[in-house]
């Protein structure tokens, strides 16, 4: 390694766990994350300090004013601008680490752009705010065996699991047998910036363990943590030896069969169809209506207002979203607001 390296990683290369062997595999290693709210900018900055040799970030959104409280790669300038978080994210990272390359790609992970997005990365690290694209991230993984690490945060509670296929359970052993899914989002009942950075901290600790071939410190747990309570909880996870993704190999949501369908709707609306879900639409007026606006409802349907869009919800999960056209804004919209 050479003099400036050295240097530059220097209080990382004496930790025992890493090492010069450590930090050399590093500086070799690619990863990439997807999403770059909170955990996502709070990884990339972290994986981007640590001499990653190589960092893509893949975000659908622009900044904004309500970001800043905890999303700490950006500034008001990038707010003010509405700039895209990859691009904001790719500038910022730059001017912290030279010897890093990084890419910022504005784009929402789908089934068809999958492949050509992640697969040249040696790991993957979640960023997103919703279930339908860590589904994907999960499928991905497990087809071709390339580890991820799952990461979620919302209001004062979060917890991230690792994923390595073969050696240990996946998203789907440990979400859909027990039939967990986070109703709530950020956008619902807001989020507190010391968890998000609390749990990319934990998720960048295991990144760095498999980046610098140190998987035997690797902990295998899925952890938890809510620090308003003061609550942390280390559980090992069994693999479900009847899995869909892990066992029985159906990559449904890669597929494409699992995501939200999605359809042109009228000249300025985009309808949504998730198939999987259920609305208790009494229950969603209550948690939505102190962050939107207008909020209407019978029985059949909820309507409020996100200016400058209006969603229309129906029971069975069913969305019409009036004032854009783009498929990427409408499953934003109900990942926000809706759930995934
Ligand atoms: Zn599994």
């Amino acid at each position: 390694m050479n003099p400036f390296l050295h240097e530059k990683y220097s209080r990382q290369i004496l930790f025992a766990g890493i090492g010069e062997p450590g930090q050399q595999r590093l500086l070799a290693s690619g990863a990439v994350i997807v999403g770059c709210g909170a955990i996502g900018a709070a990884a990339a900055n972290q994986l981007t300090r640590a001499g990653v040799g190589k960092l893509r970030i893949i975000d659908r959104d622009f900044v904004e004013p309500s970001n800043l409280q905890r999303q700490t790669l950006f500034d008001e300038a990038d707010a003010l601008a509405a700039l895209p978080k990859a691009i904001a994210a790719e500038r910022k990272l730059r001017s912290i680490n030279s010897s890093v390359s990084v890419e910022g790609i504005v784009a929402d992970l789908s089934p068809s752009n999958a492949a050509d997005l992640l697969a040249q990365f040696d790991l993957i690290l979640d960023g997103t705010d919703n279930f339908e694209t860590r589904f994907l991230i999960n499928d991905f993984s497990v087809q071709n065996g390339k580890p991820w690490i799952y990461a979620a945060a919302v209001a004062s509670y979060g917890l991230t699991m690792t994923i390595r296929p073969g050696a240990t359970p996946c998203l789907a052993c440990l979400m859909e047998t027990q039939q967990q899914g986070l109703e709530q989002t950020c956008d619902t009942i807001g989020v507190l910036g010391p968890i998000v950075n609390l749990i990319a901290s934990l998720e960048v600790a295991e990144a760095l363990k498999l980046l610098a071939g140190r998987t035997e410190a690797l902990h295998d747990r899925l952890i938890s943590c809510d620090i308003w309570s003061g609550h942390f909880q280390s559980v090992r996870i069994p693999r479900n030896p009847h899995c869909r993704v892990c066992a029985r190999r159906e990559f449904a949501y890669l597929h494409g069969e699992a995501q939200p369908h999605i359809t042109m709707c009228g000249r300025d609306s985009v309808q949504i169809h998730d198939r999987t879900r259920v609305l208790d639409l009494a229950l969603l007026r209550n948690r939505l209506s102190p962050t939107v606006s207008d909020v209407r409802h019978n029985e059949f349907l909820l309507r409020f207002r996100v200016p400058p869009y209006e969603m229309t919800v129906f029971s069975d999960g069913r969305a019409i979203l009036k004032g854009t056209k783009d498929p990427a804004v409408a499953r934003s919209l109900y990942a926000r607001y809706i759930g995934a």
